[in-house]
């Protein structure tokens, strides 16, 4: 199983909340990750902890920080995301529709699926929103 396949949707809004948060200097506190997805503290760690055990952040003295892993996985998160919005943008959905349509799908989508969705969709190269679509770089580097 792909690593997005196995993250639940508020385990990857708590990676997107440190690998916002997280400066060169200094992790990012519970506190402050429990702020931005306001939910308890005990449930911050809950999703931290998830993430700690895929290797997708490291913890030290409290603080989170994401990993080489936890930051290519956000970028593979965006490119299943940017990727499904386009669909939808196209089929007729307003920008906003398309983001949440996208929601309800993008962490079930396998690699191999979001590649056949974006050949099928001619490689757009932004979403709906504008926003550049990573490309997949892992494999052969395709653009
Ligand atoms: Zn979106
Ligand atoms: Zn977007």
């Amino acid at each position: 199983m792909e690593t997005l396949q196995k993250l639940t949707r508020r385990q990857v809004d708590a990676l997107q909340a440190v690998a916002a948060h997280e400066t060169a200097s200094r992790g990012v506190p519970l506190g402050e990750v429990a702020e931005v997805l306001e939910v308890s503290a005990p449930s911050a760690l809950e999703h931290l902890g998830a993430l700690e055990l895929h290797g997708l952040v490291s913890r030290y003295r409290g603080k989170t920080r994401t990993t080489s892993k936890g930051l290519a996985t956000l970028e593979e998160y965006q490119r299943h995301h940017r990727v499904a919005e386009a669909m939808f943008g196209r089929m007729g959905l307003a920008p906003e529709e398309s983001c949440t349509a996208a929601r309800e799908v993008d962490l079930a989508l396998t690699h191999r699926t979001v590649e056949q969705l974006c050949e099928a969709e001619g490689h757009p190269e932004v979403c709906p929103h504008g926003e550049t679509i990573p490309h997949e770089h892992r494999a052969r580097g395709r653009r």
